[in-house]
């Protein structure tokens, strides 16, 4: 079956061409881990989650490999700004490395209970500093690079096809580095390869290179990683639009500069989340997160269901009332699938005819640039379908849950409300020591207190114990 793809390199739909028969190379931009990813971030995965499972759905081998950015991303993607990781660490008082295993851990947590998979190869950036030396090196050895005040730029004059991803006028790509121009660029894109220690004086993550101590340019690093794991012809490289006109045109520079060839096939790109008609922002600090969701009463696997409803290359809107929307559906759909569930008998037999029929006219659906909101329409055509028998209907559903990874067949469980016992018994003894002291006023405030945790205090003569409300 033939899989279309938007690519963002020509800005067309394509029949998809693997490198390799039945393989596809995959490479997603990961998240830099100096806070929570936000739910606008998780939107970017989810798209790549489906687009990985999609491709297995028709029987392709994938091998996705994503970075985990713990080094050398500044505030803003031109090289200006702050060290990403040194604010998360003075912001939290915390060494750099622990913000960046905390971040990582707690991105993991949420991709875990988005149902997003793990990509094969994880790869962090201060783990491959030798391969993006070699890379510079390389690049310096074939004359695209110079060094400024000591750190080492990669000139863009120097590479003929810079703009051929964002394909902007030269104006628009200037629009992101004018804001805070770096006095020692040639030209305000060329961008920073290595920083030296000219650059931070008291940067912590520092190693030793030809040019001196420093540590590697944000960029260098996904063309380095991806090409140490999938090999100098990569089928797909996939981010959010946000990455077009700075991260992965600069990918493409250095990566095509020092292969002499060309790198990636198909670039595809996820549109924002935007709330409010704004844009959300990690740097900014407000933004929303996958625990505040839960906090508010939302599964994850229903914002998972509110992606999956409009198409990856769509601007999706937020709120809390289309979440809600999206949470009711999941839910009535959820129990028409369990009462199938309940009426399959088990006598029933499967015509693998009508199941291969479905199976095919899904895959239609996922191989159109990923049309999840049709893949959805498909799914309900089985469950409204006479001639299909209960059996035959679970399988579908279960096979196309393959991809969706909404849980569908699974029963919900009540949630056991968690309760912090430590935290009980501490107000309890201090509710004791008010009594005692015959301040009944805050003997009060506690019970009111635990109410609002719902626990409600059992007052006896012996002794104070409690239950849940
Ligand atoms: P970062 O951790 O900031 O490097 O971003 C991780 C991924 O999320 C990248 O692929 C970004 O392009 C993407 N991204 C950033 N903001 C948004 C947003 N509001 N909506 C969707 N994707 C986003
Ligand atoms: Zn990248």
């Amino acid at each position: 079956m033939s899989f279309y793809v938007f690519n963002s390199l020509g800005k067309e739909k394509e029949e998809f061409i693997p490198v390799r028969e039945n393989y596809v190379g995959l490479y997603t931009c990961g998240p830099t881990v100096y806070n929570y990813a936000h739910i606008g971030n998780l939107r970017t995965y989810i798209f790549e989650d489906i687009l990985k499972k999609s491709f297995e759905y028709i029987n392709y081998e994938v091998n996705h490999v994503m970075n985990i950015t713990d080094v050398g991303h500044l505030q803003s993607d031109a090289d200006t700004g702050e060290d990403k990781m040194e604010l998360g660490a003075k912001r939290e008082n915390k060494t750099v490395w622990e913000i960046a295993k905390y971040y990582e851990d707690a991105f993991f947590d949420d991709c875990n209970k988005l149902n997003i998979e793990r990509p094969a190869v994880v790869c962090r950036a201060t783990e491959h500093i030798k391969e993006m030396i070699e890379l510079v090196q390389l690049l310096e050895k074939k004359g695209y690079t110079y060094i400024s005040n000591g750190n080492v730029y990669f000139e863009i004059d120097k590479f003929k096809d810079y703009n051929k991803l964002a394909n902007l006028s030269m104006e628009e790509l200037e629009a992101g580095s004018r804001v805070e121009v770096d006095e020692n660029k040639k030209n305000p894109l060329d961008f920073v390869l290595w920083f030296t220690n000219s650059k931070f004086k008291n940067q912590i993550m520092q190693w030793d290179s030809p040019w001196g101590r420093g540590f590697p340019g944000w960029h260098l690093e996904c063309s380095a990683m991806s090409i140490k794991y999938l090999g100098e012809r990569i089928d797909i490289h996939c981010g959010g639009i946000d990455h077009i006109p700075v991260h992965h045109t600069n990918e493409i520079a250095q990566s095509e500069a020092a292969l002499g060839h060309k790198w990636v096939n198909y670039w595809m790109h996820g549109e924002f989340l935007v709330v409010d008609g704004g844009k959300m922002s990690k740097s900014s600090g407000d933004f929303l997160t996958l625990a505040r969701l839960i906090e508010e009463g939302f599964k994850p696997l229903e914002y998972r269901f509110f992606c999956l409803q409009s198409r990856y290359r769509k601007q999706l809107m937020f709120s809390f009332d289309a979440l809600r929307d999206a949470g009711v559906a999941l839910k009535k759909l959820k129990s028409k699938i369990a009462s199938i569930k309940e009426s399959a008998d088990g006598s029933e037999t499967i015509n693998a005819n009508k199941i291969e029929a479905y199976r095919q006219k899904f895959a239609e659906q996922l191989s159109d640039d990923l049309n999840t909101p049709n893949a959805f329409t498909v799914l309900s055509d089985v469950m409204k379908d006479d001639e299909l028998n209960s059996k035959e209907k679970i399988f579908l559903i279960e096979d196309f849950d393959n991809v969706f990874s909404l849980d569908l067949l699974k029963e919900e469980v009540a949630e056991m409300p968690v309760v912090d016992e430590k935290l009980i018994n501490d107000l309890i003894a201090e509710r004791n020591e008010a009594r005692n002291k015959k301040d009944w006023a805050k003997a009060d405030e506690i019970r009111n207190r635990l109410s609002e945790m719902n626990i409600e205090l059992v007052d006896t003569k012996e002794s104070v114990t409690w239950k849940i409300k």
